[in-house]
């Protein structure tokens, strides 16, 4: 019979508290670390890892520039070219030889010359037409002329050829005392550009544009179009964006976060915006956590199995150990309580019956006064183990004092208990025992003095009743059971 300590449950408790705290102080280390790491991701991608992406395209797209650019700026300040275009006749075949000449030895789609005095647009291969600037595909030139910059790129269709969009280089061609003589430079095929936008996006797995002074959006890597404040994401940002030559920001959008990067390229006018989503990380970081989670928890799970399989079973041999008689092997004094109140609770059931018998080694004095102490321990023994074998298993049986047993048997009425008893009885006639450490043999008796338990009653009237029965069973000549129930003291024995 395990015994139902209270101190046993209660410790049980206390085990399932400590597992609690133990599994959500995991739980919530495992999240706190998680926004710790996010956190730090944010910082860093914000102020390291895409600004050093952003420098490194705008370096990237700055060089890329700067080469049609020289070449226009060499284009635009030949002495050839100025001359030509101080003479009062125009002669388009020496211009468009000149264009066309440098057109070849840079290898870019187009060069051209507009002259400020006749307005004449020329190509490679001549004349192409007289600026308009009612046309809005003239207004370029009106425009870059006003804004006194001396080079500008400027995405637009090729005057020669409409169906081309060319990314064309303006520069301003000066006489002497910086006299305005027309615009030249060269037109260089935008899906060069495009395709260095597209191949650094796939490098660096952000979202690259490029957008003018005003928003408006010239070249991207993904096809989006039209001013940046239209944009679906970053659209509400565009002022704060473009307000300074770079720019750091985290955005929260409905859907996810946004790391955005702005940075102005210098000569093009242009602001490379470089935006990133940090899905792939956040994912690897939600991995993270959930394996975090799991191992904290299977950690948790695992000290909590170790910690009851050590400490629980250390506990409960030690309880065992309180609640055990050292020389019989029986359940002590100590762990009555317990089980009494286990058997007689509300969870067991009404009609069954608990019969309380106390049970005393007849003239056990004798034992030990002829064979000497360690004989009458043999014969304690001896007597035990009898009543252990002529019960249940689940039936508690106590030393109840020196040579004194206490034998509680549930689900029992009178009839059965004496019947136990009587089996106990003859069991312990046929019994011989070695008086260890002597070589002598005896066999020895037992008074018993029954009752039930009834309903409600404390465990010392019972056995208060137990022990006037066994007194009488001693008082009318021993080795007999008898009984104490409402109708007074019997002896069922014959
Ligand atoms: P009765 O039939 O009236 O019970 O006679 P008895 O001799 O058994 O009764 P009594 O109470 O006079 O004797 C009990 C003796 O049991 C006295 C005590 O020294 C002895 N005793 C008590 N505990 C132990 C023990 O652990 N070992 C041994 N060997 N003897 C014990
Ligand atoms: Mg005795
Ligand atoms: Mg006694």
């Amino acid at each position: 019979m395990t015994i139902p300590n209270t101190h046993l449950k209660q410790s049980r408790r206390f085990a399932v508290v400590l597992s609690a705290l133990l599994l959500s102080g995991l739980g919530s280390l495992s999240v706190f670390s998680y926004l710790r790491s996010r956190q730090q991701f944010d910082r860093q991608m914000v102020t390291e890892i895409l600004p050093l992406t952003s420098d490194a395209v705008a370096a990237n797209i700055e060089n890329l520039i700067s080469q049609p650019v020289l070449a226009s700026r060499l284009a635009a300040d030949n002495s050839l070219l100025v001359d030509l275009l101080l003479g009062d006749d125009q002669q388009p075949r020496e211009i468009a030889s000149y264009l066309s000449s440098i057109q070849r030895s840079t290898g870019v789609a187009t060069a051209f010359l507009v002259s400020e005095k006749c307005r004449r647009y020329y190509g490679p291969s001549g004349l192409v037409r007289t600026i308009n600037p009612a046309s809005s595909a003239d207004q370029w030139y009106q425009r870059f002329i006003d804004s006194g910059r001396s080079v500008e790129i400027n995405i637009d269709r090729d005057p020669a050829d409409p169906s081309k969009t060319l990314a064309f280089v303006n520069v301003r061609v000066e006489g002497d005392n910086r006299q305005l003589l027309g615009v030249a430079g060269l037109g260089v095929d935008v899906d060069f550009f495009r395709n260095k936008l597209v191949a650094y996006q796939h490098a660096y797995g952000a979202r690259l544009l490029l957008v003018n002074k005003s928003g408006q959006i010239v070249l991207t890597s993904d096809g989006s179009s039209g001013n940046l404040s239209r944009l679906a994401d970053i659209g509400a940002q565009s002022r704060a964006i473009l307000s300074r030559p770079k720019q750091a920001l985290q955005l929260a959008t409905d859907r996810d976060e946004l790391y955005v990067n702005a940075i102005q390229i210098p000569r093009s006018g242009w602001t490379l915006v470089v935006i990133q989503r940090p899905n792939a990380e956040e994912q690897a970081l939600r991995r993270l956590l959930l394996q975090n989670s799991v191992a904290a928890l299977l950690i948790g799970c695992l000290l909590i199995v170790v910690g009851r399989l050590t400490i629980g079973r250390d506990q409960e041999k030690l309880q065992q150990s309180a609640s055990t008689d050292n020389l019989s092997g029986l359940l002590n004094r100590q762990a009555f309580a317990a089980i009494f109140e286990e058997l007689t609770s509300r969870g067991s059931r009404p009609d069954s019956g608990l019969a309380i018998a106390l049970m005393d080694i007849d003239h056990f004095k004798r034992v030990n006064d002829t064979y000497g102490h360690p004989a009458g321990d043999a014969v304690i023994r001896a007597v035990a183990a009898a009543i252990k074998t002529s019960v249940r298993e689940s039936d508690p049986v106590f030393r109840w004092g020196g040579e004194e047993f206490l034998l509680l048997l549930p689900m029992s009425n009178l009839e059965q208990a004496v019947a136990r008893l009587e089996a106990l009885r003859s069991h312990l006639r046929a019994t011989e025992i070695q008086l260890e450490p002597t070589d002598a043999r005896t066999s020895v008796t037992l008074s018993y003095g029954l009752t039930l338990h009834r309903p409600g009653e404390t465990s010392a009237a019972g056995l208060d009743r137990a022990d006037q029965a066994l007194y009488e069973a001693k008082r009318t000549g021993r080795d007999r059971i008898c009984v104490l129930d409402q109708m007074g003291l019997n002896s069922p024995t014959s």
